[in-house]
């Protein structure tokens, strides 16, 4: 692979698996590690522009098949994590974890509690609309940056975005480096006192200590507070998962967590296509039972080693 000169780090045939909180997947056919935006630019300006460039995160949100991904991924990391303060306004680099920035905006009395008990970084939370606790980055969002395919800097408002419940559009290859987001005030110790009754929800009712992506499947109903009409989450999709009889169940060493029956998780040596076969047999299953079809909130992303996995479902 003819690639561009670099000052951060660029790694040929690069395995993932050690950068997934699930812990499955081949390798990049490369991964760079940008030291700073000006070498991010540079890159992708030199980058031929027939190959496929992919941004990620910590990797919390994702599963890589097995046969790894046929492209530059763009691992965001020291370098994008700065955050700071300007009254109301707090502007974090996308590599910051979603946790740090809370404590430090609680820790100015601003309000981005909501953050506290995600796992992701700033990058994949934009991506993905994160949200918990009845707020979505959406609420707060003000601006971000990106980098184009093409090395440009553009900043982005919410109507470039086009946030819906756990997701954002962005132009392939485009690397998000930082967003702005509005907090609202509240006293240190109070939200500090919230952030660690969140905590100790999620460890009561989530598998937090297991190898997981979260939440595998949409809430059917579930919308993002948008200001969208259906801003419902009625309907659960742990609760169709349980209904159909698939709390626990499991292929290879992929299971559906007894602890949240919409926990996906690695028991040890699970493969991607375990995992991803796990998925699909539970959205046949709950349609058969329920008539509803379940859409993947877990990005799935690469290629498959032999075997593709065969959809459950006609959709999503
Ligand atoms: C235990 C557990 C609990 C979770 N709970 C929640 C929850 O309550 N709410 C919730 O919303 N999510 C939850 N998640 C899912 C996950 O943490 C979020 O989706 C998170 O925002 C993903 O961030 P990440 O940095 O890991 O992104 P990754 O998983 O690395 O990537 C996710 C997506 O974001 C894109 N992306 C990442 N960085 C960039 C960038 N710089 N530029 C462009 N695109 C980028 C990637 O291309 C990919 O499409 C949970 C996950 C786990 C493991």
């Amino acid at each position: 692979m003819n690639l561009p000169d670099v000052r951060g780090t660029l790694t040929e045939n690069r395995p993932l698996a050690d950068l997934t909180w699930l812990r499955v997947g081949g390798p990049a056919d490369a991964l760079f590690q940008p030291a700073d935006v000006d070498d991010l630019q540079t890159f992708l300006k030199n980058l031929d522009q027939t190959i496929d460039v992919f941004p990620m995160g910590v990797g919390s949100n994702l599963i890589v098949r097995d046969g790894g991904i046929r492209a530059v991924v763009i691992r965001m990391g020291r370098g994008f994590n700065d955050i700071s303060f300007d009254g109301n306004l707090v502007t974090a680099g996308v590599a910051a974890l979603d946790a740090h920035v809370a404590r430090k905006a609680a820790a100015q009395g601003l309000d981005l509690t909501f953050l506290r008990t995600i796992p992701g970084a700033i990058g994949g939370a934009v991506r993905m609309n994160a949200g918990c606790y009845g707020s979505y980055v959406a609420d707060h969002f003000v601006s971000a940056k990106a980098v184009t395919r093409r090395g440009e800097i553009v900043t982005l408002t919410a109507d470039d975005l086009n946030f819906e419940y756990r997701g954002s559009t962005l132009p392939e290859g485009w690397v998000l480096i930082e967003a702005t987001f509005k907090a609202g005030n509240g006293d240190a110790t109070e939200l500090e006192a919230r952030m660690q009754a969140q905590l100790k929800k999620r460890d009561e009712t989530q598998p937090t200590k297991d190898r997981s992506a979260g939440s595998t499947f949409r809430n059917p109903a579930g919308f993002s507070s948008t200001g969208q009409a259906d801003d419902v989450h009625d309907l659960k999709a742990w609760k169709v998962i349980d209904d159909a009889g698939l709390r626990g169940f499991s292929i290879g060493g992929a299971q559906m967590s007894p602890m949240h029956s919409n926990f996906m998780i690695n028991t040890g040596d699970a493969t991607a296509h375990d995992l991803e076969s796990l998925g699909e047999e539970v959205r046949r299953k709950v349609f058969q039972n329920s008539g509803l079809t379940l859409r993947w909130e877990i990005k799935r992303i690469g290629e498959f080693l032999g075997k593709p996995v065969v959809s459950g479902c006609s959709t999503g």
